[in-house]
C-alpha cells in the first residue's frame, strides 16, 4: 500500500497514521523524494482502506500488491515526464533521441559528434567514460577527465549528457558534469549503486540486466525511487538468449509491458539490442512502434575506428536517416 502524505503533515497526525498501520499489522517504510513524502506499507491483513484514507495528513492512498510499488502504474496513472531543463523532456508525448559513441575517446571525437548532433537538432549525447568491458585489457574509458571534456563541449552547444556510472564512489565527482546517469546492464542488480542513485537529484537511466526479467528491472527501479529519486527511465537493451546470430535478443515485448506496468519512461537501445550496424535502424523503428518513449543509439564519425562497439555503431549519414525515420515513425504511432 502506498500512502501519499501531505507535505506539512503534523507530528501528531503522522503518529496517528502509524498507529493505525500498526493496529492492522502493517510495516511501514517512510520514503521522501524530491517531490513527495510517502509511507510504503507492507502487510497481509484485510482492512478498510477508506479508514486510513480519511486520516488527517493523508493525501492519497492506493493498494499495490506487486513487489515493486512506487514505480507501478497501479498508483500513479499519469506517466512520469522527466524535465531536463531547456525544454528537453523525456516521457510520454515527447520522443527523445540520445546519440553518441559507445566510449568517449578524445576531444576531436567529442567535437565531431557534438557538431553532428547540433546539425540534427539532437539534444542528448551519450558516451561512456567508465566502460564495463568483458576483457580487462580492452579500452576502459577516459574517466573523469574525459567527462570534463565531454561536458565542456556539450554545455557550450546546449547538449545534455548521459553517461554510465559504474560504482558508488564515482557518483559524487560526476554530478556536476552529467544530466542523466546511466546504470549499465551489468550493474542492474547492484543494489548499493541503486540505493546511492536514489539519494541524488539527477535522472537515472536504468538498463535491464543481461539476463534480467521485467520484474527485476522494475524492482531495481523501486530501489532508486524508494531511496528518494523519482526521476528514473527504464531501458530495454536486449537480454542474453540461446541465439548466437546477433549480440542480444532485443525484447520488444518488454516495451508495451513496461509501459503498462509502470509510469516511468521507457527507452529502447537497439545498438546493444541487436549489435549489428545494418539492423539497428529496423530495430529502432520497431521499438518505437512498440511504444518506446525514446531511443539511445551509438553513433561515431568513423565506426570502424571506434574504441568500442564499432560493429553496432552508425556513421553520421546512417544516423541522420535514423533520426528522420524515428521521428516519422513516432508521429505515425501517435496518429494511429
Ligand atoms: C553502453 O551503453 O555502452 C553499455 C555498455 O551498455 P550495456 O550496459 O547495455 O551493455
Ligand atoms: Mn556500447
Amino acid at each position: 500500500m502506498i500512502i501519499q502524505l501531505d507535505k506539512n503533515i503534523s507530528t501528531t497526525a503522522l503518529a496517528e497514521l502509524k498507529h493505525n498501520l500498526e493496529a492492522i499489522q502493517y510495516k511501514y517504510n517512510p520514503v521522501t523524494t524530491q517531490f513527495q513524502d510517502y509511507l510504503v506499507a507492507i502487510g497481509k491483513t484485510d482492512f478498510d482502506i477508506r479508514k486510513i484514507g480519511q486520516l488527517e495528513g493523508v493525501k492519497d492512498i492506493h493498494r499495490v500488491s506487486d513487489g515493486y510499488k512506487l514505480v507501478s502504474k497501479k498508483w500513479k496513472v499519469q506517466d512520469t515526464v522527466i524535465d531536463l531543463g531547456d525544454a528537453v523532456k523525456i516521457g510520454t508525448g515527447h520522443f527523445s533521441i540520445m546519440a553518441g559513441p559507445c566510449s568517449i575517446e578524445n576531444e576531436a571525437q567529442i567535437e565531431d559528434t557534438v557538431a553532428h548532433l547540433v546539425k540534427n537538432n539532437i539534444k542528448i549525447m551519450r558516451g561512456g567514460v567508465y566502460k564495463p568491458r568483458s576483457s580487462p585489457y580492452s579500452f576502459r574509458g577516459l574517466g573523469i577527465d574525459g567527462l570534463k571534456l565531454f561536458y565542456k563541449h556539450c554545455r557550450a552547444n546546449g547538449i545534455k549528457i548521459i553517461t554510465e556510472v559504474m560504482q558508488v564512489s564515482q557518483i559524487e565527482p560526476m554530478l556536476d558534469y552529467v544530466d542523466i546517469l546511466q546504470v549499465g546492464a551489468r550493474n542492474s542488480l547492484n543494489f548499493n549503486l541503486l540505493d546511492a542513485l536514489g539519494q541524488v537529484d539527477k535522472p537515472v537511466l536504468l538498463k535491464r540486466g543481461i539476463s534480467g526479467t521485467i520484474e527485476e528491472l522494475l524492482s531495481a527501479a523501486e530501489y532508486i525511487f524508494s531511496n528518494g529519486n523519482e526521476r528514473i527511465m527504464l531501458c530495454e537493451r536486449g537480454i542474453r538468449s540461446f541465439e548466437k546470430s546477433y549480440r542480444n535478443t532485443l525484447d520488444l515485448n518488454a516495451i508495451p509491458i513496461l509501459k503498462a506496468k509502470s509510469h516511468l519512461p521507457v527507452i529502447v537501445d537497439p545498438s546493444h539490442g541487436i549489435g549489428i550496424r545494418k539492423h539497428v535502424e529496423a530495430m529502432s523503428l520497431a521499438g518505437i512502434m512498440a511504444g518506446a518513449d525514446g531511443l539511445i543509439v551509438e553513433v561515431h564519425s568513423q565506426p570502424e575506428k571506434a574504441f568500442s562497439d564499432g560493429q553496432q555503431t552508425l556513421n553520421f549519414m546512417e544516423a541522420e536517416r535514423l533520426y528522420q525515420r524515428s521521428l516519422q515513425t513516432f508521429d505515425l504511432r501517435e496518429q494511429l
